[in-house]
């Protein structure tokens, strides 16, 4: 009879998953192990974000603080470097060339584990996780399905909400309905709304202005823009104390207090408020967690713009472009509301209240793309997965909508309110326990202590144990 072996099945190969297998496979557990990582694409590493594309954007975050791996800062700098020597710590270089860091990672993980750990990728579709006494079975799309002693949830952020007042566009050709995934890239003509105004409405805007002749317009309830990195950024000299400057913050409004106030001061002695935001990051998960459900619901309701467009910001040079097309007239930016929109002769009408105005305004366009960014909310998701996990009292979602319910370990919390022993989740999902889960910084930390949960490994491992050099990193291209 064939020897059971311990099988790990990870969902979603993208950042997440991936340096979760590749810790896994450099620091295995002492058992024989199986380690599946199921993913929709052919390409595992990559993910929605450092996927190729034709327009090459870049990354939010300069290359000297993008290593996946904690205990090798510099390890994205030197992959970068063996191609690229001129490139220095503080330059944004294109996404796609850490989606090929992230595969030569995986493989480079491959190649130092033992034998006794076997790896594979499957491409699919999970649909389903069902239990059947401590066991798991994990169905695909195409009706297989997999055995699993353990599974992990990382499937990244869901896509953009379905807006009301769009039914009546929704499946047109020119209705982009998710932006991030599939707004980039296409050749858009005449006037193009953008309904959203973070960071995928930039990264769309920039490239449709490259690509085609087009006057875009984008529209958010507040109409804020995100602000820009600068080239120095983080953690500069006397900002060792900044979190524990920031006080014990019990409530919304004393959080807000405390960052205006450390703002200023850091402003005042010639520093930059960035770093503030950079404390309060890391210390998100402690103040969150005390925040209690009302305070965050308040957070949500009132401050959630104003933190995000500090806290997700551009790289320089896509900030300048901005201006640029704001200034040469291609971008107008507007507070307000959409109240609906449908084809009429040809285009698509768009009825928008603006944001204080009593009336709504009309406008014609030739494309409307849904740059709102995900959708935590679980509750209303159309993935069979998540419907299916919560149907079956598997998974919980957040009361706020920030995802699932999670413990320790990102262990998922089930309907009874029981935390599972071998059921977790990764990546964005997290929010609702930690509140800054969608960061590399983040990512690559919870990635690293599951794996470690995995393999039976509860203490921080030093710093020496299982590094790989850079070249076995670029060798493995
Ligand atoms: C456009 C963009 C740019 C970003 N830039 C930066 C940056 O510069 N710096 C930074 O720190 N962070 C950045 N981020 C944040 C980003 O969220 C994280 O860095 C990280 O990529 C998230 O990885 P993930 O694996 O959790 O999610 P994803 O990258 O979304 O990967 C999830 C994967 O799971 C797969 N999947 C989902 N469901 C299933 C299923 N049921 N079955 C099989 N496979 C499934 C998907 O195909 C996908 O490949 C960016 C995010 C986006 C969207």
């Amino acid at each position: 009879m064939a020897q059971h072996l311990h099988t790990t099945v990870i969902i979603g190969g993208g950042f997440s998953g991936t340096v979760l297998a590749a810790n896994l496979l450099r620091r295995p557990p002492s058992r024989a192990a199986r380690i599946v990582l199921v993913e929709r694409s052919a390409e595992p590493g990559r993910g929605v974000a450092y996927a190729r594309r034709d327009y090459p954007c870049l990354l939010n975050v300069p290359v000297g603080r993008m290593s996946a791996e904690p205990d090798h800062p510099d390890a994205f700098l030197d992959f970068v470097r063996r191609w690229h020597p001129q490139v220095t710590a503080e330059d944004f270089v294109p996404r796609a060339w850490y989606g090929d860091y992230l595969r030569a990672l995986l493989v480079a993980c491959e190649r130092v584990a033992p034998p006794r750990i076997r790896f594979e990728h499957m491409q699919g579709e999970a649909v389903d996780v069902l239990r059947g006494g401590s066991n798991l079975r994990v169905v695909l799309a195409d009706g297989s399905a997999l055995h699993a002693d353990e599974v992990v949830l990382a499937c990244g952020n869901p896509p953009p909400a379905q807006l009301p007042g769009l039914e009546a566009v929704r499946g047109h050709p020119r209705y982009v309905a998710n932006g991030c995934a599939e707004g980039l890239g296409r050749h858009y003509q005449g006037t193009v709304l953008l309904i959203g105004t973070g960071l995928t409405m930039v990264d769309v805007a920039v490239a449709a202005a490259e690509h085609g002749d087009v006057v875009l317009r984008a529209i958010s309830r507040h109409g804020l823009l995100p602000s820009g990195q600068t080239t120095a950024g983080g953690h500069g000299a006397g900002t060792e104390d900044l979190p524990a400057r920031l006080g014990d913050v019990q409530t919304v409004r004393e959080l807000l207090r405390s960052a205006r106030n450390l703002a200023d001061e850091q402003q005042q002695c010639g520093g930059d408020w960035r770093d503030v935001v950079t404390a309060i990051r890391d210390r998100a998960p402690k103040i969150w967690r005390g925040l209690g459900l009302v305070e965050r619901q308040r957070f949500l309701r009132h401050l959630r713009p104003f933190w995000d467009i500090h806290r997700h910001r551009l790289p320089p040079q896509v900030h300048v472009r901005l201006a640029q097309l704001r200034e040469s007239g291609h971008l107008h930016v507007h507070a307000g509301r959409i109240v609906e929109a449908r084809p009429e002769g040809g285009r698509l009408l768009v009825s928008w209240r603006p944001r204080g105005a009593e009336s709504a305004q009309v406008l014609g366009v030739d494309w409307i793309v849904n740059c709102t960014g995900p959708d935590y909310d679980l509750r209303r998701s159309h993935c069979p997965l998540f419907q299916s996990l919560l149907r079956n009292g598997l998974a919980l979602a957040d009361e706020s909508g920030l995802g699932l319910k999670t413990a320790a370990h990102g262990a998922l919390v089930d309907s009874a309110g029981h935390a599972s022993r071998n059921l977790y989740c990764l990546g964005p999902l997290l929010r609702a326990d930690h509140w800054e889960s969608t960061a590399v910084a983040e990512l690559r930390t919870h990635a690293e202590e599951l794996a470690m949960h995995l393999a039976g490994l509860e203490t921080r491992w030093p710093s020496h144990v299982g590094r790989l050099h850079p070249a076995g990193v670029s060798a493995a291209i």
